[in-house]
């Protein structure tokens, strides 16, 4: 029991690794309505309407920069106007880098806990990433998730709400929920085709993957992992009656 409260309390660093980079739906998000968003020209104008602290490591390509820091910033900003409980995630920086951010060259984001930094590769806010996951949508291929920077952002921030908004009481009972779900194939199996592979593999990324489509829009059933939709759904105002 003690370890698991010391492992959340530690564990302030996740990497993300993905394999098969797919969704079930193109990643736009559920219009909000009056919004109609404008383009940022600069960096430092991100900065301002996003109010953390923006930076890029050299070696982004130029063309990549804005195109992915508009992305995040178009989901974001919609994001908040969504949900004013994101608000309570406190984030102080955003960081693009140039650099997978995992040994395996695979990953696409990264949330730190100690720095409340979100790291994003910026070849996510790339139109061939944006292609390759429209593609893979069409195809209603279901594997892993995203590829294109508003899924990266929305899965890592998903990261930072488990982190900033969830109390350990309610972590470990996520934790206890999670060990359930892989101790039964039946219960293993449907989070895997429903949600994805990824999210089976450790219960912050099956919170996180959860979070990316429900904020998207998507509908997830409870089924998948209902201690995680359940809180999820709480955080979002959309509690069921029953
Ligand atoms: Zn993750």
């Amino acid at each position: 029991m003690i370890d698991f409260f010391v492992e959340i309390r530690m564990r302030s660093l996740i990497v993300d690794v993905l394999k098969a980079p797919v969704g079930p739906v193109p990643p736009c998000g559920v219009p909000v309505p009056g919004s109609i968003f404008k383009r940022a020209k600069t960096v430092e104008e991100v900065e301002k309407r996003l109010g953390i602290r923006v930076s890029v490591e050299s070696g982004v390509k130029k063309p990549d920069i804005m195109n992915t820091l508009n992305d995040i910033l178009e989901e974001y900003e919609r994001m908040l106007r969504a949900n004013p409980k994101f608000r309570g995630v406190e984030l102080f920086e955003l960081k693009l880098s140039a650099f997978h951010l995992n040994l395996n060259n695979a990953s696409m984001g990264l949330y730190e806990g100690l720095t409340k930094t979100i790291t994003v590769q910026p070849t996510a806010g790339h139109k061939i990433a944006r292609a390759a996951q429209l593609k893979l949508n069409a195809a209603k291929v279901k594997a892993t998730t995203f590829r294109d920077a508003k899924n990266v952002f929305r899965h890592e921030f998903g990261h930072g709400v488990q982190h900033q908004l969830i109390t350990e009481a309610e972590n470990f009972r996520l934790r206890d929920a999670f060990f359930d779900i892989v101790d039964d194939p039946k219960k293993l199996k449907i989070l895997k085709t429903k949600i994805s592979s990824y999210a089976t593999t450790d219960p912050d990324e099956a919170f996180a993957e959860i979070f990316n489509l429900m904020v998207r829009g998507d509908p997830v059933s409870d089924d998948v992992y209902p201690t995680a939709v359940k809180l999820i759904r709480r955080i979002l105002g959309k509690v069921k009656k029953s």
